[in-house]
């Protein structure tokens, strides 16, 4: 079987070929340029290819609501010409093929659960920590979507008391993204997180932000493993902070093994490491293979 994948990201296009096993065989990227030439670049690659399906799993917000008009757009990013730019629609006019559509973190989500940490369970949480926050959810073994797609990365935090930060989310300030993603270090150090050592402060007031949104994500919607990824989370000291964080907030309340005793084996790195989303777009690619054989 030969499945397409795209991991459609804010600065890069990664697509990739690969199997119902989860393997990938080939991949390519190229720079998330204006859409007209990076989609040149994506289907020129994915041309004499015989792909059976392809599955996306893009930056957004999207709109994913099959009965919309607008179904398979991105709506309202202020990356320059891909605002209410037809995604999907560009494919489908070339590759008559079954489409998978998703947002990333959804994508990679579905990745982790399908072959990754949350391998043969129902539920997880993906959680991106770069660029931006983004967050993915799956549930009752399906992927959440209802208004328009989780929006998690911008939910709003207590601040931490020594923090007096401002916070650079256009919208929103200091919410997580604003106070926590990759461009929120570089404006409150000064220096890019990648140069701040291990032992600095700025991790602490770091895992305080994750640390709120995961234990607000546990205690709303119980996932059964909670899974961070992204570039910011290559600083592996941040992981133990983070559980203590969590385990500190939460105060015992939550009564469950996975995190009052192995919270080590429950909030952890991609099992798939980078290749989370690159999988999971082709998961969404073989589940649309699949609904489309029903
Ligand atoms: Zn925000």
């Amino acid at each position: 079987m030969r499945i397409g994948a795209i991991e459609a990201g804010g600065t890069k296009f990664v697509c990739g070929i690969g199997n119902e096993h989860g393997v990938i065989e080939e991949r390519v990227s190229f720079p998330t340029e204006r859409p007209e030439r990076t989609m040149e670049s994506v289907i020129d690659f994915f041309k004499n290819k015989q792909v059976e399906a392809i599955g996306i799993g893009s930056f957004g917000p999207l709109n994913i609501d099959p009965q919309s008009p607008y179904y398979g757009f991105v709506t309202t990013t202020p990356k320059p010409g891909w605002a209410n730019y037809p995604f999907l629609d560009v494919f489908r006019k070339v590759f008559d093929v079954p489409f998978g559509w998703d947002t990333d973190v959804n994508a990679a989500a579905y990745g982790e659960a399908t072959w990754g940490a949350a391998k043969g369970l129902d539920s997880c949480v993906y959680f991106t920590v770069g660029t931006g926050v983004g967050v993915g959810v799956y549930s009752e073994g399906k992927l959440i979507h209802g208004l328009v797609h989780p929006e998690g990365g911008h939910v709003l935090t207590r601040r931490h008391p020594e923090d007096r930060f401002a916070g650079v989310c256009p919208y929103h300030g200091d919410c997580l993204e604003g106070m926590a993603a990759g461009p929120a270090i570089e404006a409150r150090w000064g220096v890019r997180g990648s140069e701040i050592p291990a032992r600095h402060p700025a991790w602490e007031i770091e895992a305080f932000y994750i640390g709120q949104a995961i234990s607000n994500v546990i205690l709303t919607l119980s996932p059964k493993k909670v899974i961070l990824g992204g570039g910011v989370m290559h600083q592996q000291q941040l992981f133990p902070l983070i559980r203590s964080e969590v385990r500190k907030n939460l105060n015992g309340y939550v009564q469950a093994d996975e995190i009052l005793d192995r919270i080590d084996n429950y909030v952890v790195p991609p099992g798939l490491g980078e290749n989370a989303g690159l999988a999971g777009s082709l998961a969404l690619g073989l589940n649309a293979l699949k609904r489309s054989r029903r």
